[in-house]
């Protein structure tokens, strides 16, 4: 159920039911060379509309551009600026509370530091009821083999459970993640492929568990 197809007088309805609504936000960033630069908006979206069909809970459009920096210096990649970014996210909730919601679940595909502290902070500046589904916070050591990080197993699992027409298994290639613990810029090191991890090891049932798991971790805090 998406806002945006609804009517004034029919967000006039659901608000007199219930006040909260979920907010996706995206990338347009490289996901390797088997990814699209969708995918973490692909991701945020499938998430939100899966809690939507659940729970019944409405929609937000989902915001694409996002804070990318360690990925900038990949064609294709659009970023923006932290304090731009936190402004727009601001914005958007204040205007969502004037609107008549009052609580708000921000599902974010991306999942960069400067990202995410934007959209925290964005959220403690409002007095909104703002919770941050962190896709990071999922348990998926049972289900995958290697840690998830950026194009890797547990991104191109989901895709190919997802979207399997928007992923090319013949062009991923693995990349090892090594974490630059002096840099304050980025906290690992430039990649080849834009990988960072093992994407090698995906398979749809691997996103079939994980999307699942994702679903059910989130959906208890859905009222
Ligand atoms: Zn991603």
């Amino acid at each position: 159920m998406n806002l945006a197809d609804l009517t004034w007088k029919g967000v006039e309805e659901y608000l007199k039911k219930r006040g909260d609504i979920i907010l996706p936000f995206g990338a347009v960033e490289e996901h390797g060379y088997h990814l699209p630069l969708s995918t973490d908006g692909d991701i945020a979206m499938a998430v939100a509309e899966g809690l939507s069909k659940r729970c019944g809970v409405l929609v937000a459009p989902i915001v694409w551009y996002g804070v990318c920096n360690t990925t900038r210096v990949f064609a294709g990649t659009i970023t923006v600026d932290f304090d731009s970014f936190k402004t727009y996210a601001t914005d958007l909730l204040t205007s969502l509370k004037n609107s008549g919601f009052r609580t708000v679940y921000i599902i974010s595909g991306h999942l960069g530091g400067s990202h995410v502290s934007a959209l925290k902070e964005a959220s403690r500046s409002t007095d909104l009821n703002v919770l941050f589904f962190d896709l990071t916070t999922v348990k998926s050591d049972d289900i995958l083999e290697t840690l998830p990080f950026h194009a890797c197993e547990a991104e191109t699992s989901l895709m190919l459970h997802l979207y399997p027409e928007k992923v090319d298994m013949t062009l991923a290639v693995d990349e090892e993640i090594v974490f630059d613990k002096f840099s304050i810029t980025s906290s690992v090191k430039q990649t080849e492929s834009g990988v960072w991890g093992c994407p090698s090891k995906a398979t749809a049932e691997k996103g079939k568990a994980l999307f699942n798991r994702i679903i059910e971790t989130f959906m208890p805090a859905i009222k």
